[in-house]
């Protein structure tokens, strides 16, 4: 049975029949933040009998939302039994879409990937073509993976831009005036689909699953082909009013005359940024600067990875002192973001993130330079430990905090 049917609203109207349901629910949301319980701590936290919660214990194991883990060891007398929630009984689907690839994935309640692709080849173009291509290699690999489509709660898609999750709405990729995306998604995949910005889910899984200890109030930076930031205010995602929040990479700062992808001049992500780096290493080149690295142009949201890898793996320095540049700007204008949220954690993902100590370390420094140094005190320097799997980790986690956020508080 899918876990989607319990979150469903009971079919019985009845006062009994709905405090019925409302303990089923209590118990598989207290089991999924546990872990496992045994009948008495189950009665103790949800403050119902213990014959009452042994029958609903018992109806939930028929139904097989719940699994009896064995008897506990460590108690004197009659040994109780441990019941967890059974990791089959409900999944999750995160799919990030880059400009060159996507990657796809598949988790159980327990956070388990029972099948995960990366970086698989798609071209994401603004087209229908492009948009059924893509539904299209969900479906396979939602077919491929075995899993019972019944089971799967929901799917979480991930793109870069501007992203309206609440009427699910993507204004940079698939935009249709008539429909929302989410709709039109869910419609060729069968399945309840969620849109979310792509560095806000990374910022989300890295905050679940990565990186991130106790901190609740923390940064992630995408730094990548774009620039944003995920901004999570105690322990929540921070969308803003329509979802638009974080977009740092499009904050006017340099009188630079350059034109930034989103149409406007001077933009952090002019002189920030993959697409960036690009165009700068290109002038370094033709301004007569030697390099190991040769830029692919058939595929060019990878040139910037290419430069990337020319200063991690072949310590190229023209490539090391751009992106060494780079870094140090990063640094002072995130100092910006410290001044003004007064993070405990701020969190380097995306691209860049691979370079360890070469984009880190200027970062460190610029911050301590440009922003107070009480705020500078609070807060801790991490590289995101998810890497290129943070984008699908995050929209599992999505999806599942959405279903958890249906179950009774
Ligand atoms: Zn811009």
């Amino acid at each position: 049975m899918s876990l989607k049917d319990l979150l469903d609203a009971s079919s019985d109207n009845s006062l009994s029949g709905q405090k019925w349901h409302m303990l089923r629910q209590s118990i598989v949301k207290h089991l999924l933040s546990s872990g496992n319980a045994t009948i008495a701590e189950l009665g103790s936290e949800l403050q119902s009998s213990v014959p009452t919660v042994t029958k609903a214990v018992n109806e939930l194991l028929t139904e097989g939302y719940v699994v009896d883990m064995g008897k506990i060891t460590n108690s004197g007398g009659r040994r109780p039994s441990l019941y967890s929630i059974n990791p089959t009984c409900a999944y999750f689907l995160g799919i990030e879409v880059g400009r060159s690839s996507m990657s796809i994935g598949l988790q159980n309640i327990k956070n388990e990937f029972v099948s995960i692709e990366l970086g698989a080849s798609f071209v994401l173009e603004n087209t229908q073509e492009s948009l059924l291509e893509l539904c299209n290699l969900i479906n396979l690999f939602v077919e491929d993976s075995l899993v019972d489509k019944k089971m799967i709660v929901g799917a979480c898609i991930n793109l870069s831009g501007r992203i309206n999750t609440m009427e699910g709405f993507s204004y940079n990729f698939f935009f249709s005036e008539n429909r929302p995306l989410n709709e039109i998604i869910s419609e060729q995949l069968d399945l309840p689909v969620r849109l979310e910005n792509d560095t806000r889910a990374m910022a989300f899984g890295e905050y679940h699953e990565g990186v991130v200890d106790e901190e609740q109030n923390v940064i992630y930076v995408n730094y990548g082909w774009g620039v944003a930031i995920g901004i999570i205010t105690d322990g929540n995602l921070y969308y803003g009013k329509s979802g638009y929040a974080g977009e740092f990479g499009h904050s006017n700062i340099f009188d630079n005359g350059i034109i930034c992808q989103c149409g406007k001049m001077g933009c952090l992500e002019t002189e920030i940024s993959g697409w960036a780096l690009v165009n700068q290493f290109k002038e370094a080149i033709s301004a007569g600067k030697q390099s190991k690295v040769v830029l692919d142009d058939n595929s060019k949201s990878l040139q910037h990875h290419a430069i990337i890898m020319g200063a991690l793996q072949q310590e190229d320095s023209l490539c090391v002192e751009l992106v060494s540049k780079q870094s140090e700007k990063m640094g002072r204008y995130l100092s910006m973001i410290l001044n003004i949220f007064n993070p405990e954690l701020l969190v380097v993902g995306g691209d860049f993130s691979l370079l360890g100590g070469y984009v880190l370390l200027p970062i460190q420094s610029a911050l301590k330079k440009y922003s107070l140094g009480l705020v500078n005190r609070d807060v801790k320097l991490k590289k995101s430990s998810l890497g290129a799997r943070a984008g699908v980790i995050g929209a599992c986690c999505v999806v599942k905090e959405k279903m958890l956020t249906a179950l009774v508080n």
